[in-house]
Formats: structure tokens, C-alpha cells, sequence
């Protein structure tokens, strides 16, 4: 582990409805300022001013209301900014949380005011069986139901998905040059995931959003051409930032897009204006072309963080809540089910996990450490 990390064992004392103690474990980067305001979780207790009924509310004011499920970090792809094309070591099949067990932990964060769901990874359609996880999911009653995906297994699950329940789908897609696609995907084919965004659209997923993840010098001279694809097919082209999370730790400041580049090289082709956004904080600034069809989106995690809205938790696939991207905290929840930990031990966790939560992810400050898990292992 990192040794700006530290480990601590809590027990869970606060918990009025278990007697016995059930293992707690956050890890908090020691350096960062604010991560244990008051030096509660240093001293094992919870922050009396921690709420124990209520949405799920941070120490900023930001309610917390979406969840990204992790189903495993094993992905068919080996794209150049998210993992190695060799030597990746996976968890093993014991350490992922069952669906039994996704299911509860999401129907106690539904409880909690959760709203919306997205199943992402690693490639969410790599596990098995994950029809059957959207229909528990779907059964619990989420307004939102989603997932992220590369689509190189979709065009086949695509019916069974949303007949399970799916409502969304996001597409991940960062060149429209098979050539290009396939060096920087790795592995995979352009021609397999645009059938796929056909398919899916026709079972009813539609707008689809198609994410492409810029690199300087790879894939920046493409951004008209996405912009080009979006207004003939009205799927949302969302251009993301490349983010400091790549398994292999290469990531430069000099390989990112800023939003802002995109926003005037599209802007100085084809106006565009911003959408308002209806349906509460999300990540992307959401833009449509002034003169009729098409949107794009725009992810400027680096250039222009959204901390201050930020709304999301994430699951890890082996069962940890993780509140921010770009930190190292996590909160289990997976060792306190197996410990036969109780619904309210769960949201005792979903509670600290949020009420640790930093203001903001610091990429730009110079302390800024990256995160020791990938993309790819987190949930993106
Ligand atoms: N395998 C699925 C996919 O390809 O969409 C879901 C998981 S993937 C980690 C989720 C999203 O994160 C994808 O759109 C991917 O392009 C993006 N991503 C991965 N690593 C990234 C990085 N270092 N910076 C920015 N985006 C990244």
C-alpha cells in the first residue's frame, strides 16, 4: 500500500442496533487536510454532527442520490489510457461482491434516497449473468437505471437488458477511424460497437451517449468529426478529459483536451448553446447545435471540476464505497455483510463514507497524489 496511507480498524461502537463489532476499515491519505475533520476517525468514533436519518448528506450540503455499481474490474478491451496490454492482475472471483449482495447493499442505498443507478467497471457485460442483476436492480425501484459499457457484447444483450429493466446506456467510443479505434482500444472493433449503437437503439435505449476520451496528439484531431457524428445521429457525444487514473500511472497533464478547446472548436463550426440541465448535478455541460438535431457533452473533470455538485458514490466491485474518484477512500461494506453485519450497519457505512467526503479532488493543487486504484478498478 502507499505509505502516505494508513489503515485504521474502527469498531463499530456507534451502531445502536448490533451489540457484537463488525469490521469497519477506512483508508485515509494522512497528508490531505480535511479528510477527518475534528480527527474523529483517528480517535474510532463517528462525528456526533454526522446526520443518522436523512438523505445521505455530506459535510458541504451535497446530497448524495447516485450510485456507480463496479460488477467487476475485468474488461475484453486494453484501452492505452486504462490499462496495460500485459500483466494485469484481476481479483479473484471470492472477492467481488455476489449479486445477492449488490442487491442489498443498493436496496439500502435506495432506502437512502439513492436515485440512480449505473452499472459500470471494468466491461459491466463481461460478467455473467448480468441480465439478471438488472432485473433485481430494476425490481428495487430506481428512478435511473443504466450502463457503461464498450459495447463489444451489447448488440446480443441489448433486448435482454432492457426487457430485465435497463434504461440507459452510455457507449464508450474514442475514434470513428477503425485503424485508430483499434490502436487505441487495443483490442475490439469500430464496425462491433456501431451495430451495437444501432441495436440498442432500436430496443428502445435511446439517446444513446457515446463517450470519448481525448488524448493530444491520438485522437484531438476528431472533434468535428464527433461533432459531425452526433448532429446526423442524434446521440450525445460526451468528450471527456483524460483523467490521472490509468493503471499504468503515464498520465500528463500535456495529453489532456481541456473542455474549453472542444467547446470553441465546435462552437466556431456549428453554434452551440448550453442545456439546461433538468434533471439535477451532472458531470457533463450539456450543449446542443443552435440551427436544429444533435447535442454534445463535455467532462472537464481536470480543467474544470464539478466538485461542488457532485452527487456520486461508487461501489468497487469488491464491495468498498468509494466517495470520490481521485481519493483513497474507501469504506467497506462487503467484509461488514459477511461478518453478518445488519441492514443499519450498511448505512452506518453509506453515512461515514459520505460524511468523509473532501470538498473537492485536489487533481490541481500540488499535494495532489493519484489515487493508487486505477479507473478500470474503481468503476468509472
Ligand atoms: N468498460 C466500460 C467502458 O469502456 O465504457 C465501462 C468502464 S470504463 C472505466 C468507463 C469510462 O471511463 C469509459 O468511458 C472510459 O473511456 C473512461 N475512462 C477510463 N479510463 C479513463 C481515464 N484515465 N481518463 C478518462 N476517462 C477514462
Amino acid at each position: 500500500m502507499d505509505d502516505s496511507l494508513h489503515r485504521l480498524s474502527l469498531e463499530n461502537a456507534n451502531d445502536a442496533t448490533t451489540a457484537r463489532s463488525v469490521p469497519v476499515t477506512l483508508s485515509v491519505r494522512a497528508h490531505q487536510e480535511g479528510s477527518d475533520a475534528g480527527g474523529f476517525v483517528s480517535r474510532g468514533i463517528d462525528d456526533p454532527a454526522m446526520p443518522t436519518e436523512g438523505p445521505l448528506v455530506d459535510r458541504y450540503s451535497r446530497v448524495h442520490d447516485d450510485l456507480r455499481i463496479s460488477v467487476t474490474d475485468r474488461c475484453n478491451l486494453r484501452c492505452v489510457y486504462c490499462m496495460p496490454l500485459e500483466g494485469m492482475t484481476f481479483m479473484a472471483r471470492s472477492e467481488l461482491l455476489t449479486f445477492e449482495e449488490i442487491e442489498r447493499v443498493a436496496g439500502v442505498a435506495h432506502r437512502l434516497g439513492v436515485t440512480s443507478i449505473r452499472l459500470t467497471g471494468g466491461e459491466p457485460l463481461v460478467r455473467k449473468g448480468l441480465t439478471d442483476l438488472v432485473a433485481r436492480l430494476s425490481a428495487l425501484g430506481f428512478e435511473d437505471l443504466a450502463l457503461t459499457t464498450n459495447a463489444m457484447q451489447l448488440a446480443a444483450l441489448a433486448a435482454p437488458l432492457v426487457s430485465a429493466g435497463l434504461k440507459r446506456v452510455n457507449i464508450s467510443c474514442d475514434s470513428l477511424r477503425a485503424d485508430r479505434y483499434e490502436s487505441i482500444r487495443r483490442r475490439g472493433d469500430l464496425a462491433t460497437v456501431l451495430e451495437a449503437m444501432d441495436v440498442a437503439e432500436r430496443v428502445g435505449l435511446s439517446p444513446i451517449k457515446v463517450n470519448v476520451v481525448l488524448i493530444r496528439g491520438s485522437n484531438d484531431d476528431e472533434i468535428l468529426d464527433f461533432a459531425a457524428f452526433a448532429r446526423e445521429t442524434g446521440r450525445i457525444v460526451r468528450f471527456i478529459e483524460f483523467m490521472p487514473l490509468d493503471a499504468q500511472g503515464e498520465w500528463d497533464r500535456d495529453q489532456l483536451v481541456p473542455g474549453r478547446e472542444v467547446f470553441e472548436k465546435i462552437d466556431a463550426q456549428w453554434p452551440l448553446e448550453p442545456v439546461a440541465n433538468l434533471q439535477g448535478p451532472a458531470p457533463a455541460e450539456q450543449f446542443r447545435f443552435v440551427d436544429g438535431v444533435g447535442r454534445i457533452g463535455l467532462i472537464s473533470s481536470v480543467s474544470q471540476p464539478f466538485c461542488g455538485t457532485c452527487n456520486r458514490l461508487r461501489l468497487t466491485a469488491d464491495g468498498a464505497i468509494r466517495n470520490c474518484l481521485f481519493s483513497d477512500d474507501e469504506t467497506t461494506i462487503r467484509d461488514i455483510i459477511r461478518a453478518g453485519g445488519t441492514d443499519s450497519d450498511i448505512e452506518l457505512q453509506f453515512r461515514r463514507a459520505v460524511w468523509a467526503k473532501f470538498p473537492g479532488h485536489a487533481i490541481n493543487e500540488p499535494q495532489f497524489l493519484r489515487p493508487a486504484r486505477s479507473m478500470s478498478m474503481i468503476g468509472g
